[in-house]
């Protein structure tokens, strides 16, 4: 018999599950339902596309008719998936029912946008979809002066897209410094600084407590302040969009993600629920660093994870293992990545870690076009393993940050990494000993 296979969300997760599970299982019936208009596209190439960068028909990487004809998998688009019954095995979507013999469930992320006045003026967007991009980019054409509300990666990639294109920018952030959480303070104020010189504004330690104007936004409230503006962006984060999961009464835990095994299936009053698989934003995963949960709500983990969830909806056996979450952004001209935990994130976990750092170049001092890297790396004071990095340099701190998560994931010591870490060289590639090895060298040191 034919197995019948139905994937809810066309975004990293899903389309990915969807691939998969057409490898797993040629012969398979596989249906994606999305709410959205467009499928197969990395929302992570909208700050770009915005800008004008990058054209929207190459974000968009794939149509609908490109999965029926090459991979035989119905992809219906603008179909919500409004009810999921798990005992008859059925799926309610564009007001008809589907049957299911293995479902994914890769429903993603939405923008938390706080329940504060005005976020229903015109002028105030979220950004995920590729339609939210277009509409920025329609509306930002009359503006002048823009508010992003959110100093996270995404808030940071969007105020330079707003610099390049010559608008007055404020970010507003209620913590005490950009890329709360992931980054630690002394890298983040250098990201900040750098926005700063081209002209950004800050406004730290302001919760947004409103958005001024009548019909379309005037300015913003934040930190008991008013600051004209005409156009608010909220990239103020992502909650896992759990709408199914919690019909279906799956196990969340205590990050708001949906709780999976290895093999990614949910739980039910703590007992693994059959023939369903959930991947991507939707779900929080074990750290690979410290023993608890994470939420790495990154494309490149939605994909990991999708890929195990499609095979595993086919019928294969496959496992997904803990999680360090490296990530990279870039803003400008400068990149910054991390892996593992923050130094806040440290002490979430009830972890003292140590740090070491070391302040180098890209390519050899001689070379040409060579930028600054600075790389900073974190260990447990009581083990001394590896828990953390974070790099910013004008280019290859993604390479450098795969590396140590490698590190970091094997449960090296800083002492291990420093007797077995090799690094390659050519002078335009890097130094003859790479700034990475000479953080290390500092955390050591400092761990003595
Ligand atoms: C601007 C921006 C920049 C980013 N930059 C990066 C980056 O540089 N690197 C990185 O790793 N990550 C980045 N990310 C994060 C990354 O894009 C997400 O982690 C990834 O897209 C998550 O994939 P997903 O499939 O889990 O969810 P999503 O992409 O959110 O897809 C969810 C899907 O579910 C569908 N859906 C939800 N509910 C229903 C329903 N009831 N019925 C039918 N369909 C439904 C939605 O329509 C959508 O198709 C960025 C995100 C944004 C917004």
């Amino acid at each position: 018999m034919v197995r019948e296979i139905i994937v809810i969300g066309s975004g990293a997760a899903g389309i990915t599950a969807a691939s998969y599970a057409r490898k797993t299982d040629p012969d398979a019936k596989i249906t994606v339902f999305t709410e959205d208009t467009d499928i197969a596209y990395s929302p992570c190439a909208i700050p770009w596309a915005v800008e004008g960068k990058i054209a929207w028909e190459n974000v968009v990487m794939h149509t609908p008719e490109h999965y029926s004809e090459k991979k035989n998998i119905d992809v219906l688009t603008q179909t919500k998936a409004d009810f999921v019954d798990s005992s008859a095995k059925t799926v309610a979507a564009g007001g008809k029912t589907y049957r299911y013999d293995s479902l994914v469930i890769a429903t993603g992320g939405k923008v938390f946008i706080p329940p504060i006045n005005g976020v229903g003026l015109d002028g105030v967007f979220a950004v995920r979809t590729v339609q939210d991009g277009k509409r920025i980019q329609s509306y930002l054409r009359d503006v002048k002066e823009v508010a992003v509300c959110g100093a996270g990666t995404i808030g940071l990639e969007m105020a330079s897209t707003f610099l390049d294109l010559g608008k007055e920018v404020m970010v507003i952030e209620m913590m005490d410094q950009v890329i709360p959480r992931i980054a630690d303070k002394d890298m983040a104020d250098r990201i900040q600084k750098y926005l700063e010189e081209r002209g950004a504004r800050f406004v730290l330690n302001a919760p947004v407590q409103a958005v001024i104007g009548t019909g379309k936004v005037r300015g913003v409230t934040a930190g008991d302040n008013n600051y004209p503006c005409e156009m608010v962006i909220f990239a103020t984060g992502v909650r896992a969009n759990t709408d199914i999961p919690k019909q279906l009464n799956f196990d969340i835990g205590q990050l708001g993600g949906v709780i999976v095994s290895p093999s990614l299936q949910p739980y039910r009053r703590g007992r693994i629920v059959p023939d369903i698989f959930v991947a991507g934003d939707v779900i929080q995963f074990e750290s690979a660093v410290m023993p608890g949960p994470t939420m790495s709500q990154l494309g490149s983990t939605a994909v990991r994870q999708g890929a195990v969830a499609g095979a595993n909806a086919a019928g294969g056996n496959a496992m997904y293992g803990p999680i360090a979450s490296p990530w990279v952004s870039v803003i400008g001209e400068k990149e910054i990545a991390g892996t593992g935990l923050s130094l806040g994130l440290a002490s979430w976990y009830g972890v003292t870690a140590v740090s070491g750092k070391a302040e180098g170049l890209t390519r050899a001092r001689y070379y040409p076009g060579a930028t600054e890297m600075i790389v900073k790396v974190l260990a447990d004071a009581a083990s001394h393993r590896l828990i953390g990095a974070q790099i910013i340099a004008g280019e290859g701190a993604t390479g450098r940050i795969d590396w140590i998560t490698s590190a970091i994931v094997s449960g090296m010591t800083a002492e291990d990494f420093l007797v077995r870490a090799e690094n390659a060289y050519c002078p335009s590639t890097s130094m003859v000993k790479d700034v990475v090895i000479s953080a290390v060298e500092d955390l050591c040191g400092k761990l003595k």
